[in-house]
């Protein structure tokens, strides 16, 4: 009898583990790198944060609570929701969950069966062709056009519409690429779906991280409501990776759903982290737009230290903390031969971490994440600029 099932051998470990590892290795060994591979905020999470998360604890609340979250949390979600993007969720389709990812999770499982597609835009963040596989479905891949900053134009996810299409995934800002749709390419596509029967799940995990206009919501659009899931995320926007808390909104059934799953498996978030977070949504929003203001300006630090490097090229990323540099003009010579090689010699050789894009489905990049301090950008441009000139 074979040991494992075929759902579990339909996925693998993130791609970005391998490098990771590898990086912890080297810097417990002592190696000072300039590392740009961690997908999280280099801040602290707020102080009033902190704690609210120490006054819940000291005042006992520390049991079980209802499984989509207490009632102030969701309230805390839908009415920051609807302060920010014009949404009229109420608390009963808002499930609270253990980060985006398991609500992102949650939704496909509730959503996808064998056999059914879902269109994936490329580049992806890693896990949702492994979510989309584990619940037996198959991902589409749309290519987005670097050429225009990335963008995925209605027309080429009509192309991808099928009649076996279940769903579409969109992220903006993106990770990798930093990329950020218009409003009015998100309200298209959203259109597009509402009207053929299809579901948007949209991962807005980044959306307050948006440096070229108003943060968009695809909840915004309250008249498809009945096809759009939002998976948001407190995770980036209040730098709280650690604490675990996201969130889904869209269809009372599809949440009830969602929360249904969810009690056959973790439950609720922990305690304490619901209160941390109510103090998040609820309280002045100015360490948001703060640390929005500097991640405006590691990026530019970073591009303009880019562009220092003869042969690399990036788009100008315009949300979230990435930039997804091509490197093209460097593949296909010895030692060099894919993006995943010069990732993995860059990390050896110059002591610089990055993710490779065979990570995110395309072949010729290298995402660095900027949530970092200005010296470790000045120290990693200069290594780089060293061992780009070595391959060159
Ligand atoms: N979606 C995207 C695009 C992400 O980059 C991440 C985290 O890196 C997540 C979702 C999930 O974040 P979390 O589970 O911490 O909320």
């Amino acid at each position: 009898k074979k040991t494992f099932s075929d759902r579990i051998n339909r996925i693998e470990v993130s791609a970005t583990m391998a490098i990771t590892a590898e990086a912890l290795r080297l810097k417990q060994s002592g190696i000072d790198l300039a590392d740009f591979g961690a997908g999280e905020p280099h801040f602290q999470t707020p102080e009033h944060i902190k704690r609210a998360a120490i006054e819940a604890i000291e005042k006992g609340y520390t049991k079980y609570t209802a499984v989509a979250g207490i009632p102030e949390v969701r309230r805390a979600v839908v009415d920051r929701h609807a302060e920010d993007f014009g949404s009229n969720y109420t608390p009963e389709e808002c499930c609270f969950a253990t980060g985006g990812k398991q609500a992102l999770f949650n939704a496909i499982e509730c959503l996808v069966d064998h056999g059914d597609e879902v269109i994936v835009p490329v580049p992806y963040w890693v896990s949702y062709k492994d979510i989309i596989q584990f619940a037996g479905g198959t991902p589409v891949f749309v290519q987005a056009n670097e050429a225009d900053n990335f963008r995925v134009t209605p027309a080429m996810i009509e192309a991808a519409i099928t009649d076996r299409t279940k769903a579409i995934i969109l992220n903006s800002p993106s990770n990798p690429s930093g990329a950020v749709m218009s409003a009015g390419d998100v309200e298209a596509i959203i259109r597009l779906a509402h009207r053929k029967g299809i579901y948007m799940l949209l991962d807005e995990c980044y959306t307050y991280l948006n440096f070229i206009g108003k943060p968009v919501s695809g909840g915004s659009f309250t008249d498809c409501k009945e096809h759009v899931v939002v998976l948001g995320t407190l995770s980036k926007t209040y730098a709280m990776t650690g604490w675990r808390a996201g969130f889904a909104l869209g269809p009372k059934a599809i949440v009830a759903a969602i929360a249904k799953l969810q009690s056959q498996s973790t439950s609720n978030v922990s305690t304490p982290v619901q209160y941390a977070s109510v103090a998040a949504l609820t309280a002045s929003q100015q360490c948001v737009e703060d640390m929005k203001v500097d991640y405006i300006k590691l990026r530019d630090r970073l591009l303009a230290g880019f562009a220092t490097i003869p042969g690399l090229t990036c788009t100008v990323p315009q949300g979230a903390f990435y930039a997804y540099p091509n490197i093209s003009a460097f593949l296909g010579r010895e030692g060099a031969a894919t993006a995943s090689q010069v990732a993995s010699r860059l990390l050896n050789e110059a002591h610089v971490v990055c993710v490779p894009g065979e990570a995110f489905g395309t072949e010729h990049h290298l995402r660095f994440s900027y949530a970092t301090s200005a010296d470790v950008i000045d120290k990693g441009i200069e290594r780089m600029r060293t061992f780009f000139a070595g391959l060159a």
